[in-house]
């Protein structure tokens, strides 16, 4: 059994093996990093890994089956090749769509077999089209391979998704039953909130050698960050940022701005002004990223200045600031961003800073925080 993997790698959508197809429908989602989940089940499943992910609803967890279901799926290849079992008819349907939204440049169309609804249909439908990927229920789906109408000796990848729900449902004898038609060769992943110890004994007999996957959980901002922001009104944000570095003791800081364009300007102003600092932004390859990320948590350079690709599941343990040069682009963000300081029980600051037009953005994304972010006013040196 694998063990556990502690760190969310880093990882771009453009640095995984996608095809260009996938790459344009991810893109048509508005999605601009892969969540943690993703960043770590993707290369594991798209490797032909098996995985057991701890994750929970909201997590990205089902693109991150989705997409290697999609791009692993044998076109000209007949019978069934990837079989998802979910507890819910809700869950079965959602996941179905997003598999056609993520194939919608090459499209396939799950078959949905869940209870609830008249079987005739789903019989019609597994005989009528090539029914490639099946995502259902356990009990009709059962009941189709009892009736003779559906066959799973042609899987190669099973998803059990929300499994500590299907075995809380009392789904597990279904769920053994049903993978015990499909052929042992097959790779399969599991993901659940928990892990109970019913679901451990099905990963040990059901699963080759599984990879562990578990990220930390983004909790709204911990109360260990010290939420600050600052007004700079008609006032530069770069003579505010350099005073409140210089109001610390040797900090080790995140700066955020929206745009690639925007941090490498703030990253040379800063050189010039003799800060040293860091820089990473989504048009680095991952040679580069992995290099100033590096430097950055050994202390090299101090200061990072990033886009929101560094926003995400990044852990680099000592990050004293967060500050929002730019602010997030909502509260998702921003709760995103501050959870780069403060990790592992540590203190940290995060600081906002404010422009006059931004003043009405900020307030709508403080009104979804559980908690007041303060104001403070700016050393004087700025
Ligand atoms: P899930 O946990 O799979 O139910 O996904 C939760 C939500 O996150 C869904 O609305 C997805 O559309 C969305 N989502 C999935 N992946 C990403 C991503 N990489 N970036 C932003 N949103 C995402």
């Amino acid at each position: 059994m694998a063990s556990t993997i502690p760190e969310v790698r880093w990882t771009s959508f453009a640095d995984l093996p996608l095809s260009e197809q996938v790459h344009r429908a991810v893109a048509d989602q508005g999605w601009k990093i892969p969540t943690p989940i993703q960043a770590l089940a993707l290369p594991e499943l798209l490797d032909g890994e098996d995985v057991v992910g701890l994750a929970q609803t909201g997590s990205g967890k089902t693109a991150a089956f989705a997409i290697p279901l999609i791009e692993g799926l044998g076109r000209k290849a007949r019978g069934v090749q990837a079989l998802v079992l979910l507890p819910t008819r809700e869950l079965a349907a959602q996941a179905a769509k997003e598999i056609s939204n993520l194939s919608r440049y090459n499209p396939v169309r799950p078959v949905v077999l869940c209870g609830g609804v008249p079987i005739g249909p789903q019989i019609k439908a597994l005989k009528n089209r090539s029914a490639a990927i099946v995502v259902g229920t356990p009990g009709r789906i059962l009941d189709h391979l009892q009736r003779g109408t559906l066959h799973l000796g042609a899987v190669r990848y099973l998803v059990l998704d929300e499994a500590d729900r299907m075995l809380d449902m009392g789904f597990a004898p279904d769920v053994v039953r049903i993978l015990s038609h499909t052929p042992d060769s097959r790779q399969t992943a599991l993901f659940s909130a928990t892990m109970p110890g019913a679901i451990r004994g099905m990963v040990k007999r059901h699963m080759r050698s599984p990879r562990y996957l578990t990220v930390e959980s983004e909790a709204p901002t911990v109360d260990t960050v010290e939420q600050v922001y600052y007004r700079v009104d008609g006032r530069d944000k770069t003579r505010a940022l350099r005073a409140l570095i210089d109001a610390e003791q040797n900090p080790l800081a995140i700066v955020f701005r929206r745009t690639k364009h925007g941090a490498t300007k703030l990253h040379r102003q800063l050189e010039r002004d003799g800060y040293k600092s860091a820089l990473l932004h989504g048009g680095k390859t991952q040679a580069q990223r992995t290099k100033t990320l590096a430097g950055f948590a050994h202390g090299r350079s101090r200061i990072l200045v990033a886009t929101n690709v560094a926003s995400r599941g990044l852990d680099i343990p000592n990050v004293s600031h967060v500050v929002n040069y730019d602010l997030p682009e909502d509260a998702q963000t921003y709760v995103h961003r501050i959870g780069r300081t403060a990790r592992a029980g540590k203190e940290g600051v995060a600081a906002t800073l404010v422009g006059e037009a931004e003043v009405r953005e900020f307030d709508k994304i403080q009104r979804s925080l559980p908690v007041q972010v303060r104001r403070s006013e700016l050393p004087l040196s700025a």
